[in-house]
């Protein structure tokens, strides 16, 4: 059975890494994909963990040699998905989760048309500000021209909502990670039936409290 391949993508400032890693402790069978980035680790970033961490001449020489699905520049950094990861996903019999931006997430949806995507909105223009300034604190920028340049980029973003299948707002977190754990199974029940989806379900770590959102 083919596997669904699930694309979340949200502008710097939704809150997406903490929602991603709760909803991959919840939901059993999904895979995740690990990028590609030239960028440096931050904090206690792992290389191979949360990033494979590379050089920009390693990277232009796996662009140059068609190893990945989708890759952009962000920030000034590229980042990619490699294709072997739908195979990898594939053979281990489960779904994979991209956690890319916009960019990187038109180019799979056009190459991949029947990916399930899924846009996460800050709360408010205001919170994505605030959580913008604290993160770009936390990395000790402290241009204005560059957190204005973030702040531009997560708006012009925002703009590409209408060519996702689903959006969701991170308000809550528990309610956040619910919402896309709902949207994880309903895909699923749609591919293999809804019987099927409710025996993996018993596999699930999930809470009782998140198992309500069904
Ligand atoms: P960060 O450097 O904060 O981890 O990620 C910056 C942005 O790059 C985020 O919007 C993230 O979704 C995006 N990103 C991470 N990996 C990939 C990838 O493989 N491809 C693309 N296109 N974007 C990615």
């Amino acid at each position: 059975m083919a596997g669904i391949l699930f694309i979340i993508s949200a502008p710097s400032g939704s809150g997406k890494s903490t929602l991603v890693s709760q909803l991959r402790t919840l939901v059993a069978g999904l895979d995740f994909s690990i990028s590609y980035t030239t960028r440096s680790p931050r904090g206690s970033e792992e290389d191979g963990r949360e990033y494979h961490f590379t050089s920009r001449e390693e990277f232009e020489r796996m662009v140059a040699a068609g190893d990945f699905l989708e890759w952009a520049e962000v920030f000034g950094n590229y980042y990619g998905t490699a294709v072997s990861a739908l195979a990898h996903a594939r053979d281990a019999g489960k779904d994979l989760l991209l956690d890319i931006d916009v960019q990187g997430a038109v180019q799979v949806m056009k190459k991949l048309p029947q990916a399930v995507s899924i846009f996460i909105l800050p709360p408010s223009p205001e919170v994505l500000e605030m959580r913008l300034r604290n993160r770009s604190e936390a990395e000790q920028v402290t241009s204005e021209a560059v957190i204005e340049g973030r702040l531009a980029e997560a708006r012009n973003e925002l703009k590409r909502i209408g060519d996702y299948k689903y959006a969701l707002v991170n308000d809550v977190l528990d309610q956040a990670v619910a919402e896309m754990r709902a949207i994880v199974l309903f895909e699923r029940g749609a591919r293999d039936g809804v019987q099927a989806v409710a025996e993996s379900c018993r596999t699930d770590a999930a809470s009782p409290r998140l198992s309500s959102a069904l």
